[in-house]
């Protein structure tokens, strides 16, 4: 597996070193707001606008072509956000899926211990110790209060289903969607007809009450996941896991994510997740250290065998070579498109000095950009010039996202399209008139070239198919 040599925060510099850099450019350019802002916000949930929401349906269809449209042994599967109580039971994730908190006992304010300056690095087990926070002299970052031992808190959210709101009628808000895809084992298998090894793929809402949620929509309580499940033969599962990790990292850079702010780490035995044989996270270098981007797991046969068990379904499959019944073991790839979305963002971020003066790029791969094409006119008093270049947006609407604007100048139009990452412009000017001809300006380079009206939407889409690699 690619090996890039950094492995402390310090070796590689991240792309953008203040988080506020790309707040703010999103906030400003309509990527993504605080969500109820009128309101005074809400902790933790956070709203695409007209871009963001672009953006991350690219990174969406990024991850759906790669991962399903591609490869016929991967399908799709959209379950529901509510399940069956039982099912969060029998996964483990009633009993432990939690953190562990501390409390200040001056200003009650809560903390994820593995989050307290002095406490970053604790191994899993240090975190279960109840004297730790002594033993460590951990105190309150805020006021320096004395802090509680640690308690485990539950990440679920809990709400009820019906018109009596009694604990017969608790359901959760899903934490992963991933159980989704292994109560629909069978159905899938058997509609679809597939054979071992096989996966099923789903990209959806999922919640999580975190105890210190933070660093924009890197950690949300409302937010959305790409997960893949891979059903195999138990003997392939430790290979087929050392397959998914070159492709899970290669899908990052090929879509543009920089191999040095890219490593994997793999989880220590005391710190792998109740289900994991085995775990190694994608991380990747934010302004804020490394972090997990995806983490890939080999739940062996944990899921299935438990909801066969619980159900009192036969969740086996029946190889027909073989002649034999067994529960498949599953390697799971399990990222999200806000922290991908995200990722790309800030590893797209480059300020330039061209002619004195700093341009902001966002060099977004032309499949994730949120506009592909903006059409210009150099000239907005020419009714011609600006009925011609409605036409050629319209016509280029019909396949890309494109956007007309006249309202400032050309050299402003470009700098506005460079700072939200859109890879050509179309400008139109009074020669045009006379020679059918518009200008393509390339982001990157800033080139222009003079093309035929009629051709400029064969050559975006030419460059865009050229992109894709
Ligand atoms: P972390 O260690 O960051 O809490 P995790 O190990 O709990 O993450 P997983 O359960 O492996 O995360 O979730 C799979 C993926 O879902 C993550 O890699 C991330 O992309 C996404 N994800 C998980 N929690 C959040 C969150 N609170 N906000 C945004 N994305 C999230």
């Amino acid at each position: 597996m690619p090996n890039p040599p950094a492995q402390t925060p310090d070796d590689v510099a991240p792309a953008v070193s203040e988080l506020d850099t790309i707040v703010s450019l999103a906030k400003r350019r309509g990527f993504v707001y605080p969500s109820s802002e009128i309101y005074g916000g809400i902790n933790a949930v956070w709203d695409y606008g007209p871009l963001g929401v672009e953006l991350k349906n690219n990174v969406k269809r990024a991850w759906w072509r790669a991962m399903v449209q591609e490869r016929d042994d991967i399908v799709g599967l959209d379950a529901g956000i509510l399940m069956a109580p039982q099912v969060w039971v029998t996964s483990g994730h009633v009993g432990s899926f939690s953190d562990p908190l501390v409390e200040c006992q001056t200003d009650h304010r809560r903390f994820r211990l593995d989050e307290l300056p002095g406490a970053e690095n604790l191994s899993a087990t240090d975190l279960r110790d109840p004297g730790i926070v002594e033993r460590l002299g951990l105190k309150c970052p805020v006021d320096g209060g004395p802090l509680s031992a640690p308690r485990r808190f539950n990440l679920m959210f809990k709400t009820f289903m019906g018109p009596v709101e009694d604990d017969a009628a608790v359901v959760y808000l899903r934490p992963e969607t991933a159980q989704g895809s292994y109560v629909n084992f069978k159905n899938v298998q058997q509609s679809s007809r597939k054979k071992l090894p096989f996966g099923i793929a789903q990209v959806g809402k999922s919640f999580r009450n975190e105890i210190s949620p933070g660093n924009f929509v890197f950690r949300m309580r409302e937010f959305e996941q790409m997960e893949m499940q891979y059903f195999v033969k138990p003997d392939d599962a430790a290979a087929a896991f050392e397959e998914w990790l070159p492709r899970r990292w290669s899908w990052y850079t090929r879509f543009g994510v920089t191999e040095s702010r890219l490593r994997f780490r793999e989880h220590a035995a005391d710190e792998l997740a109740h289900y994991a044989k085995k775990a190694v996270d994608v991380e990747y270098r934010f302004p804020f250290g490394w972090k997990e981007l995806e983490g890939i797991h080999n739940r062996g046969d944990f899921d299935l065998s438990r909801h066969q068990a619980e159900s009192g379904q036969n969740l086996e499959y029946f190889d027909p070579a073989t002649e034999q019944h067994f529960i498949p073991f599953i390697v799971e790839t399990a990222g999200g498109p806000d922290r991908a979305a995200f990722t790309f963002l800030i590893d797209a971020y480059r300020e330039e000095e061209v002619r004195g003066e700093i341009r902001v790029v966002l060099g977004l791969h032309p499949d994730l950009a949120p506009y592909k094409v903006a059409v210009l006119p150099l000239l907005k008093k020419r009714p011609e010039i600006v009925e011609i270049c409605h036409r050629l947006r319209d016509d280029l609407a019909r396949d890309v996202m494109a956007v007309y604007d006249d309202t400032a100048a050309i050299g402003k139009l470009y700098r506005r399209q460079d700072e939200i990452g859109t890879p050509w412009c179309v400008t139109v000017d009074v020669e045009s008139l006379e020679d059918g001809a518009a200008t393509i300006r390339d982001r990157d380079s800033m080139t222009q070239e003079r093309v035929p009206i009629d051709n400029v939407k064969r050559m975006i889409l030419e460059r865009m198919t050229a992109a894709r690699g």
